[in-house]
């Protein structure tokens, strides 16, 4: 008996790093990989790349603010 099993792995982009991976979760809508994952989790305002990440963080968000037409903020 030959059992083939196929791994179809769908690779997403990763929308802070730009990387394609398969392994990753979704925030808002957006495609986070595990590595920066694990990178805005463990990131502190001292981190020289803390900037960089706020801001995409920020991005992410505000997406997603136009998404659901939320108006709330005046
Ligand atoms: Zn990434």
């Amino acid at each position: 008996m030959v059992c083939q099993m196929e791994v179809i792995a769908s690779k997403q982009k990763c929308f802070v790093c730009n990387k394609e991976v398969s392994e990753g979760i979704d925030v808002l809508g957006k495609f986070i990989c595990e590595d920066c994952q694990k990178k805005l989790v463990n990131l502190s305002p001292f981190d020289e790349e803390y900037e960089f990440y706020r801001q995409k963080m920020i991005d992410i968000w505000e997406d997603y603010i136009k998404e659901i037409g939320y108006e709330g903020w005046t």
